[in-house]
């Protein structure tokens, strides 16, 4: 595009979807604000550092080189590499011919998808699974969001002696897809500290995925009490004001407490991955256990995921 508007076959030479910076083919695929949201989102949660990025041909042998460097499936990490350049290519080019604006969050669950089929046809073992899916009852659990908003469910583990906390969300929409799910640890010297960094944490994958409308669930009376009543507790307080600070930046943006029944995908994910039982590629291929959770939320119908 850079090359078209010197040569004048197209006008002007700014990004026109972000309308901030010249079009080259680095901000396009990397650096718009968009393309920075569905890097994080993607499976390797890439922040994009503008500094010292020369050329997208250099910043893409280093990705495939780190890939080469981790991955436990290199195969499959760098068909998710190639999608990603893809999906976010096309919806640039969908944007300029079309005027449709990218939705992050779309071209992740999109991405997403292609990653699922990918895995489908490589393990077919989910029939199994499906058939668990018609023999679970109903029963009094997670409820989805109205439509328009996406519901983040976050919870913390933590462990006496051990320095880092596991942070687990899901976020699921109004008919209980998951969009995105994650886990991290973090250094959290008290279960409190945890539990409002779990909170955080959500406020933060909603707004990097440039979410308008979320619903953060904790099971954390404390943290919910706290954040509710503005309380000035110590050890905290920062992080309340972090969340509150960020909740601005939304259109809607609730922090509620639910039942630790309410908020099983997140304890799950939280729990497992503080004791590293989290197999690599996770994400992709939810442990059973996750898996039928998320059933279970569900009730009954099979999420996507
Ligand atoms: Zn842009």
């Amino acid at each position: 595009m850079h090359n078209l508007a010197s040569r004048r076959v197209v006008p002007g030479g700014i990004c026109p979807i972000c309308q901030t910076a010249e079009e080259t083919i680095e901000h396009a695929i990397l650096l718009c604000p968009w393309t920075r949201a569905v890097w994080f989102g993607s499976k390797f949660q890439w922040t994009i550092n503008p500094n010292g990025l020369t050329s997208f041909d250099r910043w893409l042998l280093k990705g495939v080189n780190l890939i080469k460097s981790c991955s436990t499936d290199l195969e499959t990490d760098l068909a998710v590499l190639s999608c990603i350049v893809w999906n976010v290519w096309k919806k640039h080019c969908k944007a300029i011919y079309q005027s449709v604006n990218p939705n992050p969050w779309m071209v992740i669950f999109i991405i997403n998808s292609n990653q699922l089929e990918w895995n489908q046809s490589l393990h077919s073992n989910n029939q199994e699974l499906r058939e668990e899916i018609r023999t679970i009852p109903d029963r009094e659990g997670w409820t989805p969001p109205p439509e328009g908003f996406i519901k983040i469910n976050v919870d913390a583990s933590w462990l006496s002696g051990n320095p880092f906390c596991s942070i687990g969300c899901v976020a699921r929409d109004s008919n209980a897809n998951v969009l995105l799910s994650s886990c991290r640890k973090v250094l959290a010297p008290t279960p409190l500290i945890a539990e409002t960094l779990a909170i955080r944490e959500g406020a933060l994958i909603g707004h990097n995925l440039g979410w308008n409308n979320i619903s953060i669930e904790s099971d954390c009376k404390v943290a919910v009490d706290a954040y509710d009543a503005g309380k000035q507790m110590g050890e905290i307080r920062v992080l309340i004001q972090d969340i509150k600070d960020l909740q601005q930046r939304f259109q809607s943006c609730r922090v509620k407490w639910i039942a630790r029944c309410k908020n099983q995908v997140s304890h799950l994910i939280a729990q497992l991955g503080l004791k590293n039982l989290l197999p690599p590629g996770w994400l992709w291929n939810l442990p059973k256990p996750i898996q039928k959770a998320l059933i279970e939320d569900g009730r009954g119908i099979p999420p996507r995921f």
